[in-house]
């Protein structure tokens, strides 16, 4: 019996199961021509009312869908980057996978308190409160060319912050990449009016 994906069930016979298709989890085949941002799920009111959560689990189960957005990532790095920079925590997963392709180091910016050396660190503003990224004080050598990168680009304040941090550390940020874009909320902006080249795959307008 054939099955219908368009529908989410079997064609042609009584069937006790049909489910609702989802095709955001299908295997997508090819690589250059993936529409990734169709594999980025969106959940409403996540975490709080008002917020469209831009879920990239879904591309991550997506074998080409994942891989497309690492080389895609990777081939618009600037040319001489000699250390990847991730932001935790799904800035891990993409950054330790372009760190990968590029054969080049990776630098962990983690939240407040995880890092087990000695750690140098930048406080920055939350729409309430504050919050801070660290590094390892010796995590790189000044002069280095350091790409950042990170799931996601909103306000920018984490990946602004990231970039104060590396550049009192003496690298030199050549790049900042981003799978997603939230261009609405201007922080891609900000990081090119901060003298870093910015490369994002997919916009969504909106928070
Ligand atoms: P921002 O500092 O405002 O640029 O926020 C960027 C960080 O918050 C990234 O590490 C994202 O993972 C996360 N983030 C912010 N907004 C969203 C959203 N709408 N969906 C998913 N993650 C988000």
């Amino acid at each position: 019996m054939p099955f219908d994906s368009a529908q989410g069930e079997w064609k042609g016979g009584k069937s006790a199961f049909s489910f609702a298709p989802r095709p955001a989890m299908q295997c997508s085949m090819t690589t250059d021509t993936l529409d990734i941002a169709a594999l980025i799920r969106t959940i409403p009111d996540f975490p709080k009312p008002g917020i469209q959560f831009r879920d990239i689990t879904t591309l991550l189960l997506d074998p080409a869908g994942f891989a497309a957005s690492v080389e895609r990532l990777a081939e618009a790095a600037p040319t001489g980057v000699d250390l990847i920079a991730g932001i935790e925590a799904r800035g891990f997963i993409f950054s330790s996978a372009i760190a990968h392709q590029l054969a080049r180091g990776l630098l962990l910016i983690r939240k407040t308190g995880k890092l087990p050396g000695v750690t140098v660190g930048v406080d920055y503003a939350l729409e309430y409160g504050t919050d801070r990224v660290e590094m390892h004080a010796d995590a790189c050598v000044p002069g280095q060319k350091v790409l950042l990168v990170d799931d996601l680009i909103a306000t920018g304040g984490t990946a602004l912050a990231a970039v104060r941090l590396l550049r009192e550390a003496g690298a030199e940020v050549v790049g900042a990449a981003f799978v997603i874009d939230l261009p609405d909320l201007g922080g891609a902006d900000l990081l090119r009016a901060e003298g870093v080249a910015v490369t994002t795959l997919v916009s969504f307008g909106g928070h």
